[in-house]
């Protein structure tokens, strides 16, 4: 068995694609402390700052005071808390949407609600870069998958289009399921998206989306894992951004609370038949011991913090458009940018998984934190540097990790 471990390990390493955990021993603030040396933090999704934020902490401590630290059990047994359903009531006035529901994490509302809403006779249409949970939830569910090309909106269109999709609905007799309550003989048809892709930091065109939709008939799920938050007037995410009605009754919302939220945890958003629906069908849901007051405590202030005081997102952008003002000089002309920046995640494509890892760790040689992302969370060739932005970065911050990016490109 050992040689098993220790010849997959080999063979990852002769790839360049050997991972490795660092450990970090301060908080996530924009200076973070590894061996005892000091660390600029370029690659944490605490995109508002809120992880480390007193608003925040001391929410957590007066839950932990109140309620203790555990919920001791899953939501449908005796782990449903003041705590779950103020912060489900929090997100749903939030996000504009009827209800909502928690889930303990990104992944697992992805596993648990992909397969709750679809099964064998359905159908979803995928980007092909979306998120890795979004995938895991895909091959859960058995239903046919169609991945359609990055942001493509005509390709997504041309496979509605198409049959076989098209025929299966009429041929088969309508039949009310009383698993789901949905026609059993009419498939339901999803497209699944990132709202911001995770390591690209574009955005994908969801109003397009939702126009197909409705042509279509067919759902639309939404993953807004790095757009709440930091997106739309408000930061409500990438549907209010481009001024979607919330509660068009063809989109689902997911979104995690773990990333510019600075706490842990994701929800899955929509009308109260959907909450309904996968409170009692969503296993990732049914089957887990809920999330515990302090994280709970802790989202609901971030939300509540976001809601008064927009500072956070606006120092936030005001740093993503200096950074990329100053960095576009010199990494736009090296082709490595792939597109104009549309968001706090900027990642320099460098291709070779083995020269990705060597700028890593020289840009860790001088003290910026910039991970090097490689297959298989990345398509082959396609390895890069993903720098992440954060409102709590300084403008020093900000200038020395674009000096020593400067100083490795164009030397
Ligand atoms: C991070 C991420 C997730 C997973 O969320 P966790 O709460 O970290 O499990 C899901 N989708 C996308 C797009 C993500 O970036």
């Amino acid at each position: 068995m050992r040689e098993r471990f220790k010849e997959y390990l080999e063979q990852l390493q002769s790839k360049n694609l050997l991972r490795f955990l660092r450990t970090v021993e301060s908080d996530q603030g924009p200076e973070i402390i590894f061996e005892g040396k000091k660390y600029l933090n370029f690659s944490s999704n605490n995109y508002l700052g809120l992880a480390n934020h007193p608003y925040l902490k001391q929410a957590a401590i007066e839950a932990v005071e109140k309620y203790g630290t555990g919920s001791g059990a899953s939501r449908l047994i005796t782990g449903s808390m003041s705590l779950h359903e103020e912060l489900e009531k929090k997100i749903a006035a939030f996000k504009g949407t009827e209800s909502a529901l928690i889930f303990n994490s990104g992944t697992q509302a992805n596993m648990g609600a992909i397969p709750a809403l679809v099964g064998e006779n359905d159908f979803i249409f995928s980007d092909e870069l979306n998120h890795a949970s979004l995938i895991d939830g895909y091959r859960l569910s058995k239903a046919k998958i169609e991945v359609y090309r990055h942001g493509d909106v005509g390709h997504v269109g041309a496979l509605l289009a198409a049959p076989p999709n098209k025929g299966v609905a009429s041929s088969a007799p309508t039949q009310i399921s009383p698993i789901d309550g949905r026609s059993q003989g009419s498939p339901l048809r999803i497209i699944i998206t990132d709202s911001i892709f995770s390591m690209d930091g574009d955005i994908a065109p969801l109003p397009e989306i939702m126009a197909l939709a409705k042509k279509y008939d067919c759902l639309v799920y939404v993953d807004e894992a790095h757009g709440t938050g930091v997106f739309g007037k408000s930061g409500k995410g990438v549907v209010e951004h481009f001024g979607i009605d919330p509660k068009n009754h063809r989109l689902i919302q997911m979104g995690t609370l773990g990333k510019a939220l600075g706490s842990f945890g994701a929800y899955i958003a929509g009308s109260k038949d959907l909450i309904d629906f996968l409170i009692n069908k969503a296993r990732t849901f049914i089957f887990s011991t809920s999330l515990p007051p302090a994280v709970l405590a802790a989202s609901k202030a971030a939300i509540e913090l976001i809601e008064k005081d927009p500072s956070h997102r606006e120092k936030l952008w005001e740093n993503v458009r200096y950074f990329s003002r100053v960095g576009a000089q010199f990494i736009a002309p090296t082709g490595m940018m792939n597109h104009a920046p549309t968001s706090p995640i900027l990642p320099i494509i460098i291709g070779d998984a083995k020269k990705t890892m060597e700028v890593a760790q020289q840009l860790f040689e001088h003290g910026i934190w910039a991970t090097g992302i490689r297959p298989p969370t990345v398509p082959e060739g396609t390895s890069r540097i993903r720098l992440t932005i954060m409102a709590s970065h300084t403008k020093e911050h900000l200038d020395r990790c674009l000096e020593a990016i400067n100083k490795l490109f164009n030397k």
